[in-house]
């Protein structure tokens, strides 16, 4: 039955793809069987990431992006992610608009997720949607995201090609450099073009990358966009095919792919050994020793192998 699930995800049907997700969400188990058997599968999208503070346009630009991209022909899906908002199980804010635009295209797979508990959490999910949008046969998939902080970063792995978005004034292009965002940008996009300021936004930005040390074989270009009246995406699908053109051509693509397989599988093992640690450990056992911590009577890190050792000797798992 899961294996009839991952033949009618690869052959695109909307409600199979649609059913995964959710099993994905839930943590399902029949969601990791279905994910192993479609995994040799995937790899084909192209991800991008797009990413900025609240309100600078990131979904009226990604909803712009992918009218242009259904325009040339190709299909599109859209993983909009809130790290901020609770899971409210389906339509969120970056649904509104565009939901109307697009929900009626085959050739468009509109997705919206946010926080459950933890960030890592809303990381692995986003990247197994990717996953399943990117079997189902979405040629350029755009992964949406809030800008704040660690899980945009996150996030921003992994995609191929990230869009900061940033808008005239209000210092964003100071924030930009606090939150490490000139690490992870391979566009920038000065969006709300129409507004004042856009200029200076663009030669802050560009002075930025000249100040920065960094060496780099892709310079960022930084585009002015007026989402709202669709100006500018053009150009930014151009920057973005280019992007994913010198990807593959310097081979990078593949060395992107190999770190990210790496940081996954480590965070999955580090997940999993100490999900296997704790289910061999009673939790009065933890608080006992929280309780010696806390009284000085031992240290944490002697808590901490009391703690493996026993499980060593035991066998925890
Ligand atoms: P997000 O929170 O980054 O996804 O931003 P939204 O796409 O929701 O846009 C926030 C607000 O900015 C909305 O009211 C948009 O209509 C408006 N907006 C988006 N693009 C532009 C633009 O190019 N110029 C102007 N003036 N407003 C824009």
């Amino acid at each position: 039955m899961t294996m009839s699930l991952a033949q009618q995800v690869l052959s695109g049907n909307r409600r199979a793809i649609a059913r995964l997700i959710t099993l994905v969400e839930n943590e399902d188990p029949a969601a990791r069987q279905a994910l192993a058997a479609l995994y040799p599968h995937t790899g084909r999208a192209h991800i991008v990431g797009v990413t900025g503070a609240p309100g600078t346009g990131k979904s009226t630009l990604v909803n712009e992006l992918a009218k242009a991209y259904r325009q040339r022909g190709k299909t599109v899906g859209i993983v909009a992610v809130d790290p901020t908002s609770p899971f409210s199980g389906g339509a969120l804010l970056g649904d509104r608009v565009r939901m109307q635009e697009l929900s009626g295209d085959p050739g468009v797979f509109i997705r919206s997720m946010a926080t459950r508990g933890s960030l890592g959490g809303l990381a692995w999910a986003t990247s197994d949607v990717v996953k399943v949008l990117d079997v189902a046969g979405y040629q350029t998939i755009f992964v949406e995201t809030v800008g704040a902080g660690q899980s945009e970063v996150e996030i921003a792995e992994a995609a191929h090609t990230t869009i900061v978005v940033t808008t005239p004034g209000l210092g964003d292009e100071i924030q930009a450099i606090k939150a490490g965002i000139l690490e992870i940008a391979d566009i920038f996009a000065v969006n709300k073009a129409d507004l004042e300021g856009a200029d200076r936004a663009v030669a802050v930005l560009r002075m930025m990358l000249d100040l920065d040390p960094r060496p780099r074989n892709w310079r960022p270009p930084i585009l002015k966009t007026v989402a709202l009246r669709g100006e500018g995406v053009e150009p930014l699908i151009e920057a973005i095919e280019e992007h994913g053109a010198h990807l593959l051509a310097s081979g990078q693509r593949r060395q992107r792919e190999r770190e990210r397989a790496r940081g996954e599988l480590m965070d999955i093992l580090r997940h999993e050994l100490m999900r296997g640690l704790l289910a061999g450990v009673d939790q009065a056992e933890i608080e006992a020793l929280v309780e010696r911590v806390v009284e000085r009577q031992m240290d944490p890190f002697t808590a901490a192998r009391a703690l493996l050792e026993k499980e060593v000797r035991y066998g925890g798992g």
